[in-house]
């Protein structure tokens, strides 16, 4: 058989530059035989030389000044064929640079050169004879170094050696066979860690004396005695729990030890992100039959390898998670991968540890407050295929999986699967289901609470509905009682009215005395949302945003929460000089405070972004909070998700009202989501749940609809709402974002912009030019220009992006205004 090699010469390289097209190289002869699509790589661009990524070759090339590729980095391809094909979507989708997209596909960790360490292969006979024949001075120089250190990162070399050019140097030098390029795991994976372990010395390990020995133990040393106690009842245990489970010293473990009680042993940890406790046994459950129902329509799809959306509306409480992982089982079964999507905010060690406890050693976590090196490790155990299921938020739907069978978006209305600053503005739960088209897979999106978008999709069988409307074990939901707190203040007037109702008062005390715990919304953070003089009515603003100054106990400071300007709180009125100065709106440090006055005895813990700002703080709250630590769970609407304490069985809104007031077409909808998903946390096992919600507008419908838990009437209501308007579902929106440090300049850019789009009527409708509601945010003003396109006549938007090109393309051929910058965000889930 006659085999035909058919040389690539040329590559499509994406780079990520805000330009909208791809640049041809030419591949250097050394390198035909090893460059694919998918590897990065290094190409001069004008002056600079810079990372791109190969998206495709040919054969020949109508240009005849191409330059060649400069660099190779990579030794496999970085990218999978099926993500290159993904970028491509994204990038024609969202408008935004092929380069840009591939890039932020990638961990950020990738271009860690010290991840990289080459080691030399051959003595240095071997190695002096291949300098000599080959005089290459960039390959002498790194043999030379590694012939002195014989294994060397990529980093520590270009410290020494400072030129471009130099993985393609050491590419070569692999190629001969001289040196090996080896990926390390960053070092808290590559070594096993230790910890001291505590166990009953043998004699005493099955003997019933233990009783005994406590009590001559307690006689002399009640300290040894408390301690000999515990660690019989945890058979084993680590020095470090040992020591925070009792008020006794390591004194007392030494002295046991020497008296010949106890023995101490290494143990080696299981370390992951989360936790160093081993992964414990999954639950075995009996599925209930709406459990059971769903898995038999998605094993279907499943086992005909065919790619179907399936939108999961179940109840909070109702099992969702265990269809998932029943989902996944079939999946790997059938030497399938997964990717299971989790709003960051919900990917707790809780949720965690139940698909590593039902898939050990198989499960590799994303999560975005892990360092470069631990996410890039994670990515790199997917991409080896040993580990075959990605579990992480938003960015994990570009996890590098082959053969992927099941993507999962759990809470798939959660506005955090939209990206929002840096581009590609994409929205996760789209792109998964567009990545499933691409594999062929599964996808289930799940939701106690499904965007108007997707149930309408469901109800239009573009997606297949599936059901859960019951609560696991038929517990009811939740009874919510509706508070009107201008009654409240009507039946108690005086002019410190409590930020809780007499009804929510009552409930509390209640609760605290069964000892069952309670979770309190108030999705502000800060003490008071402004401060008012009450002389002349003058408010705290940002400096560089036009937003009001929240104050914050901590320090006495006012803060911006876009910027993060902070300052000391002012003693009297900057304007008046008045010392009247009112602080309004409450935040969640003032509803704290209130708590330790009006329930003293009560162990309250606050969940904010003020203090889950450390790795592991939001964890650690939980964690304590779930053992009971504390008696009720204070926060923003962090505590409102996903969160499964059995022992909660009140829920108290402090205020409906925060989210409502939003100018945003969205605001009813993430009302009733907020507060149906807070509500759910109450109550979801052995007992009955109540929730208390507050409000100054107790006839608004999303409350009304969230009380009665009744999402299909919710969703029938809002619906021709937004029909009236040509809001999403039913038109496509895309908001375009003017903004730049001098106003008028912004405002002229936007005028300009607003000219270049010849959008025709019967297409849709364009709102703007007009300042954004958050007009001016990091010291730059910002415009708006809000097209809502009709559907009905350009149903995949392609007519749209047809007409924003050519507007892009009109303003870049004019002079340029400079120093302002323009945002397309196509499907935005904000308007502000
Ligand atoms: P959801 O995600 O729908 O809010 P979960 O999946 O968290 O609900 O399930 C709620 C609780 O019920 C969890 O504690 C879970 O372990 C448990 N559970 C799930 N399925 C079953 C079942 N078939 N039988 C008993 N308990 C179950
Ligand atoms: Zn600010």
């Amino acid at each position: 058989m006659l085999t035909v090699l058919i040389e690539m010469k040329f590559a499509e390289i994406a780079v990520p530059v805000p330009v909208r097209q791809t640049y041809t190289y030419e591949i250097p002869p050394e390198l035909e035989s090893t460059i694919r699509p998918g590897y990065r790589v290094i190409v001069p661009l004008g002056k600079r030389k810079i990372t791109g990524y190969v998206v495709s070759m040919m054969i020949e090339s109508d240009r005849a000044d191409l330059k060649p590729i400069y660099d190779l980095l990579d030794d496999s391809p970085a990218v999978l064929p099926d993500l290159i094909t993904l970028a491509k979507w994204i990038s024609e989708y969202y408008i935004c640079p092929l380069g840009e997209v591939i890039k932020a596909m990638l961990p950020g960790g990738i271009n860690l050169e010290s991840h990289f360490r080459i080691r030399l292969l051959k003595n240095s006979q071997e190695i002096q004879k291949y300098i000599a024949e080959n005089r290459v001075p960039t390959q002498e120089r790194i043999l030379n170094l590694l012939v002195k250190n014989q294994e060397m990162t990529v980093q520590v070399i270009r410290k020494s050696i400072r030129k471009s050019g130099l993985n393609f140097s050491i590419t070569r030098l692999a190629a001969a066979g001289l040196v090996a390029r080896e990926a390390i795991l960053s070092k808290a994976e590559t070594k096993p860690k230790f910890e001291n372990w505590i166990k009953l010395a043998p004699a005493y390990a099955e003997n019933s004396d233990v009783e005994k020995i406590i009590n001559q133990l307690s006689q002399t040393s009640p300290a040894q005695a408390l301690c000999f106690k515990i660690i019989d009842e945890h058979k084993e245990i680590s020095q470090r729990d040992l020591l925070k489970s009792g008020k006794f010293s390591s004194h007392a473990i030494t002295a046991l030890a020497e008296k010949g009680f106890i023995e101490k042993f290494p143990k080696e940890v299981f370390r992951s992100y989360y936790s160093t406790s081993a992964p414990r046994p999954p639950e075995t459950f009996i599925l209930n039959e709406y459990q059971k129902r769903s898995i038999f329509h998605v094993e279907e799809a499943i086992q005909n390898d065919s790619f179907k959306t399936f939108l999961i509306h179940g109840v909070t409480g109702s099992g969702k998670t265990q269809v998932y992982i029943e989902a996944l089982k079939r999946v790997l079964e059938k030497g399938k991968t997964g990717i299971v999507l989790v709003p960051e905010i919900s990917l707790t060690p809780q949720t965690v540890s139940r698909f590593t406890a039902n898939f050990p050693n198989q499960v590799a976590v994303l999560h975005s407050r892990m360092s470069p090196g631990e996410r890039y490790d994670s990515w790199r155990k997917l991409k080896s295929g040993n580990f075959k299921i990605a579990i992480g938020p938003r960015s994990a739907i570009f996890a590098p999986l082959k053969n992927i069978g099941l993507i999962v978006v759990d809470e798939e209305h959660e506005s955090s699967y939209k990206q929002l600053d840096t581009p590609p503005l994409y929205h996760a739960r789209d792109v998964a289901v567009y990545r499933g088209k691409l594999n062929q897979a599964v996808v289930m999106l799940g939701s106690a609470t499904p965007s108007l978008e997707s149930y309408f999709n469901a109800k239009n069988q573009k997606y297949h509905l599936l059901e859960l409307p019951r609560r696991i074990d038929d517990i009811p939901m939740p009874q919510v009682t509706i508070v009107d707190m201008l009654q409240q203040r009507k039946r108690y007037p005086g002019k410190n009215v409590s930020i809780f109702s007499k009804a929510l008062q009552d409930k509390i005390i209640e609760k605290l005395d069964l000892n069952q715990q309670i979770i309190l919304l108030q999705n502000r953070r800060g003490f008071s949302t402004y401060i008012k003089c009450k002389d002349c009515g003058f408010i705290e603003q940002c400096e560089n945003c036009n937003i009001t100054l929240t104050y914050h106990l901590t320090n006495h400071t006012v803060r911006c929460h876009y910027c993060n300007f902070t300052k000391k709180a002012p003693q009297v009125c900057p304007q008046c000089g008045g010392a009247d100065i009112l602080f309004q709106g409450i935040g969640t440090q003032k509803v704290e405070q209130e708590i330790n006055q009006i329930f003293p005895e009560a162990r309250v813990v606050r969940m904010d972004l003020d203090t889950t700002a450390r790795k592991f703080a939001h964890d650690r709250i939980l964690g304590d909070f779930g053992a009971g630590k504390y008696n009720i769970l204070l926060g923003t609407q962090m505590v409102a998700k996903g969160l499964d304490f059995q022992n909660v069985t009140l829920v108290g809104v402090i205020s409906a009202d925060t989210s409502l007031l939003f100018p945003d077409f969205r605001a009813s909808e993430r009302t009733f989501q907020l507060l149906t998903q807070v509500a759910g946390r109450a109550g979801r096992k052995n007992f009955v749940g109540e929730v208390i919600i507050q409000t100054y507008s107790p006839d608004n419908l999303s409350l009304k609809f969230a009380q009665q838990h009744n999402f299909k009437q919710f969703f029938f209501t809002e619906l021709p709402l937004r029909k009236e308007l040509n809001y999403p579902p039913w038109g496509r929106l895309v908001h375009i974002l003017i903004k730049g440090e001098d106003e008028a300049k912004v405002k002229a850019g936007a005028e300009n912009f607003s000219q270049c789009l010849k959008f025709p009527a019967e297409l849709g409708k364009i709102l703007g030019p007009v300042p954004a509601p958050l007009s001016k945010i990091k010291k730059n003003y910002r415009w708006q220009i809000i097209i809502k396109s009709n559907k009905l006549i350009d149903s995949s938007g392609k007519i749209l992006r047809k007409y924003l090109l050519e507007a892009l393309a009109r303003y870049k051929s004019q002079r340029q205004l400079r120093g302002i910058k323009i945002i397309i965000d196509i499907d935005p889930i904000s308007l502000l």
